[in-house]
């Protein structure tokens, strides 16, 4: 061979262990990302069912939860779907390669491998023990994380009475104990997962001590040459740093777990407004004839708020429900809308039990409009349309033409496409209540729900708003908290509610004829309101 040629021979062996480094590159690229690629897809499969789960739950289960508790859930359940999914990719290597020197080790020598094994029920034992353990820390980190998120919500929500109140100190004391808590649980996980340290020394010791001690008695009875339990050593010795691995992923998985537990809490949950609704047959629109027979109903089993209670709203009518707080009128539109079913008795729409037609048509039926205008972040054009999902841009105009807001919104200089929201522009009371209005008339719902707002809004807007819910409410069935004197007065029936009644019921001569309950009330609440000098 001449010195070039086996220079030659050189520079190929340089080259093939570049090509070899690149294609291990590349592999190792190749597997890293299909890996993220597959964990990020089990995550988003978990959010998608999480969410829609939680969506076809009823208004009871919402009310039973601070919202940032369904917040913090969804955050948790995903970060343990990610480590999970982290620590299972992470940790096909580590079993293979536990799995395959195993083998090696059983081949060259079972008598050793056997040995090797007496640790082996000690190390079960251990980890058993602190995965148990750590599943009820990682309880008690998921409640301070919600903790934490829910004192930073309110925060947030209500700077201006925090800041107004002075009341920083206050929060900052109620996030010291949520942060404390987070701090000395997480601080637990990591004492109880790095447990698994010492633990798997200790046994690797005593495994490879008895490997020694048996490896050795059988050198000396000639069964065993010195090289073999060397070589047998060292399989064991490169198996032992992927078994301590596993030992402490099985720990985290178990952390993990705790999520997938919870995930498992909410999708086993029974769909109150699921699919069953749909199989329903469709709510049959005729108008909208409200009728509440004896209808008895608590939030909580043993307290009644309706107590037999009876009436009728006229479809195509003004009934306006009139009496003092905590009477059960917010009570009773949450009925119409079957955000609750009654404990006895029943309600029905145009000759329909609520309960027997599907939900999500007989609620298209409906227009609400509450007290509290709620705008999701997106732009006004966006707002409306929620009111009818596939509303032209002319529709969308019409109504808020119909709602006195398109010359507000016109004013604007993104008009329509002004956003609005959280971090959007500041609209005054009057102008989300509009907003609102325009919604729920591009809805074009039969039937109107209305808690009127009583909210300090300037004559001015107020005047507007009124203008706005009277062309809302033309010529269809209107069921009304009424605040205000107007209404009460044009209603063609007033029903005065009280401890969960109707105890009177009648237009606004015939009532003040009677000289009861609503007689009462109209000298009482409506007489010191300023339209009374208008009407
Ligand atoms: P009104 O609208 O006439 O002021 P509501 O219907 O709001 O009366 O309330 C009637 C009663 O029901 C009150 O005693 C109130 O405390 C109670 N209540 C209302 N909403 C809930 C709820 N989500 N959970 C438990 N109790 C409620």
């Amino acid at each position: 061979m001449t010195a070039r040629t086996g220079f030659g021979q050189i520079v190929s062996l340089a080259l093939a262990f570049v090509v070899v480094s690149v294609v291990k590159g590349l592999a190792s690229y190749a597997k890293d990302t299909t890996m993220a690629r597959i964990g990020n897809a089990i995550i988003a499969a978990v959010q998608r069912r999480v969410f829609g789960h939680v969506l076809q739950q009823g208004i009871p289960y919402f009310s039973e939860r601070h919202s940032t508790e369904l917040v913090s859930s969804n955050a948790f359940i995903s970060n343990a779907a990610r480590a999970g999914a982290n620590l299972v990719v992470n940790s096909v290597t580590n079993i293979l390669t536990v799995l395959s020197l195993t083998a090696v080790m059983i081949i060259r020598d079972p008598l050793l491998a056997v040995s090797a094994l007496v640790v082996m029920p000690g190390a079960v034992f251990g980890i058993r023990y602190i995965t148990h353990r750590i599943r009820s820390v990682v309880r008690r980190q998921y409640a301070s994380l919600a903790q934490i998120a829910g004192i930073i919500q309110e925060t947030a929500q209500g700077i201006r009475v925090v800041k107004s109140f002075g009341m920083e100190d206050a929060m900052r004391r109620r996030m010291e104990d949520g942060i404390l808590l987070a701090q000395r649980t997480a601080n637990k996980m990591a004492e109880l997962s790095n447990r698994t340290s010492p633990l798997m020394e200790t046994m690797g010791g005593v495994a490879v001590a008895a490997v020694i001690v048996y490896g050795g008695w059988r050198i000396v009875e000639g069964q065993l040459t010195l090289g073999g339990l060397t070589s047998f050593l060292v399989a064991f010795l490169m198996a032992y740093a992927p078994a301590k691995a596993l030992a402490k992923t099985n720990v985290d998985l178990s952390a993990a777990l705790a999520g997938v537990e919870m995930y498992y809490d909410i999708l086993d949950l029974p769909p109150t407004e699921g699919a069953a609704e749909l199989a329903k047959p469709p709510f049959v629109n005729k108008g909208g004839h409200i009728v509440f027979d004896n209808v008895r109903f608590g939030y909580k089993a043993d307290e009644a708020v309706l107590r037999n209670l009876s009436f009728t709203a006229e479809a195509g009518k003004t009934t306006a429900l009139v009496g003092q707080s905590g009477g059960g009128k917010s009570t009773i539109v949450n009925m119409i809308l079957r955000f609750y079913d009654p404990q006895s008795g029943e309600i029905s729409i145009d000759g329909q039990p609520l309960p027997s037609v599907s939900l999500p048509t007989l609620r298209a039926a409906m227009a609400y409009v509450g007290q509290d205008v709620f705008l999701f972040a997106g732009t006004i054009r966006e707002n409306i349309a929620s009111g009818r999902p596939g509303a032209t841009g002319e529709q969308i105009i019409a109504a808020a033409k119909a709602a006195h807001a398109h010359e507000f919104i016109s004013a604007f200089e993104k008009g329509y496409e002004t956003e609005v929201g959280e971090r959007g522009l500041q609209l005054s009371g009057g102008q989300r209540a509009r907003i609102a209005i325009a919604r729920a008339i591009l809805r074009d719902a039969s039937i109107i729900l209305l808690d009127e707002a009583t909210a300090a809004l300037d004559s001015e807007s107020e005047k507007a708003v009124q203008n706005a819910l009277d062309d809302l409410c033309a010529g269809r069935t209107v069921v009304v908290i009424a605040h205000r004197l107007q209404t009460v007065q044009r209603a063609d029936k007033i029903c005065v509610v009280e401890a969960g009644q109707v105890v009177e019921e009648g237009t606004h001569e015939a009532l003040l004829a009677r000289r009861g309950r609503y007689a009462h009330l109209y000298t009482v609440q409506f007489r010191e309101e300023p339209e009374l000098s208008h009407a």
